[in-house]
């Protein structure tokens, strides 16, 4: 069954029950107020009667019964057998109707004719002495008509209630069933044409509709962005890997020639070989990192001295490299971060300080209220403004950096962009050509804080 369908049929139904209990409800209650009005009247009339009776001198009672007599009824008088002893009737045939005794000073509802009656039953003292039950009976010939003419109402009432609630639920469920059937359509066409479609939402709306709309355009973009990015990111990776590639290809074509008889020819060969080929394990290795970034690794946030860290970095790195790392200000400087995500981004930005400059390599850690700012400097080249803004994305390099023999890869600030998001960090660059280049890490201490 379609929702549609559903829903439609559900609140019908809904509505209906609700419908049917109301009017059973009012139907009830005015019956039982009628009965009530009935039963006082009736009441009087007896108390009426008792009294005559006991003024009576004389009389014969079936005459004081008779001026007694309910317009549609009957009045008896039974001894403690259930006996008539004297009745009077004002309708025929009622003598042969013998309701049950019920509680005394209340009344009891039965049926005569298909008309219900009701009957009062009171103990009286008889003029022999003896303790009699006085019988009223009543027809409720009114009270019918009007439960009739009110169950006639009652049931017009839900027919022509019927209209609007079916229309409302014909009309909620386009309601709710537009926009899926519009997403089940655009989801449809996108995975018929591999194009990432999205649906019309009024700009305006603010109902869950819409922000489901809203939500899915959103997704639609974020897929289509990803797949745009997977697909630079593959057709990049295989032209980066192309160079290398020819280089080993040649060089090999060129030992196998004659490389064996030439020394100095094999020598080239070989050193081309190996360096393009560190130079392609490295690239294969940070793309597989970026990769793995995009898997969402998890951060693992803990208080951590900034300052040791650092130290710690720049110990392996003065090892290996006759430069001067050198680490201004005293610690400690303690933050909530990832320690081994912050080594790793401060290696990124160390290294290539090293790469693009021949002097010493400052490191400066500074701290406002809000931020901890971690400032690598170099006097190298520096990096030319119009270069800024592709500086991070994947496989940039500047210009002449592409010729030169530093090795890169152009994934470094890649990773290191993305690292600093993990952590809530913001990387900033000051370059000036030819004086040097500061990359700055800020990180906040209380996102930190808040996201740990
Ligand atoms: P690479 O592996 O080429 O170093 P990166 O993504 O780390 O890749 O850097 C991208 C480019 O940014 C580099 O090729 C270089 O041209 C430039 N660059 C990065 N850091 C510096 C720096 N400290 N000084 C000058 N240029 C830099």
């Amino acid at each position: 069954m379609r929702l549609k369908t559903k829903i439609h049929l559900f609140s019908t139904l809904l509505m209906l029950v609700i419908l049917a209990l109301t009017n059973t409800g009012i139907y009830f209650v005015y019956e039982k107020l009628a009965f009530d009005t009935e039963y006082h009247q009736v009441k009087m009339q007896s108390e009426d009667l008792i009294a005559s009776l006991s003024r009576m001198t004389g009389q014969n009672p079936a005459t004081v019964l008779r001026a007694y007599i309910p317009p549609n009824g009957a009045v008896r008088v039974l001894d403690s057998t259930g006996k008539v002893k004297v009745e009077s009737q004002s309708v025929e045939g009622i003598e042969s109707y013998h309701p049950e005794i019920g509680p005394v000073e209340k009344y009891s509802i039965g049926e005569f004719n298909k008309t219900p009656v009701m009957t009062l039953n009171m103990p009286i003292i008889w003029i022999d002495g003896e303790v009699v039950q006085l019988q009223m009976i009543q027809q409720l010939i009114d009270v019918k008509h009007s439960l009739r003419l009110l169950m006639l109402i009652l049931m017009g009432v839900t027919v022509i209630a019927m209209i609007p609630i079916t229309v409302s639920s014909v009309t909620l469920g386009r309601i709710v069933i537009q926009p899926i059937d519009n997403l089940i359509k655009t989801m449809t066409q996108s995975r018929q044409t591999g194009t990432y479609e999205k649906i019309d939402v009024p700009a305006e709306g603010k109902d869950e509709m819409a922000q489901m709309g809203h939500e899915f355009n959103d997704m639609m973009g974020q897929l289509e962005s990803n797949f745009k990015k997977q697909e630079q990111f593959v057709s990049n990776a295989s032209h980066e890997l192309k160079t290398p590639l020819t280089v080993i290809e040649s060089y090999a074509r060129l030992l196998s020639r004659r490389g064996f008889d030439d020394l100095s020819v094999a020598e080239e060969a070989v050193g081309a070989i190996l360096s393009e080929s560190i130079r392609m394990k490295d690239m294969i290795m940070q793309m597989l990192q970026l990769a793995r970034n995009q898997e969402q690794v998890a951060f693992n946030f803990v208080e951590t001295d900034v300052h040791a860290l650092i130290e710690k970095t720049l110990r392996p790195m003065r090892q290996a490299y006759t430069r001067d790392f050198i680490l201004e200000g005293n610690g400690p400087t303690v933050v909530v971060t990832d320690p081994d995500k912050l080594r790793q981004l401060l290696f990124i930005l160390l290294d290539n300080a090293r790469k693009y400059s021949e002097r010493e390599i400052k490191t400066v850690v500074s701290e406002t209220k809000a931020h901890i700012s971690i400032a690598v400097t170099d006097y190298g080249n520096g990096i030319p403004e119009e270069a800024l803004p592709q500086l991070f994305d994947r496989f940039y390099r500047v210009h002449e950096d592409r010729n030169r023999k530093t090795g890169g890869t152009g994934l470094g600030l890649a990773i290191a962009k993305e690292l600093a998001e993990g952590l809530g960090a913001e990387l900033k660059i000051e370059s000036v050509v030819g004086m040097g280049t500061t990359f700055r890490i800020i990180i906040p201490k209380r996102q930190i804080l808040t996201d740990f």
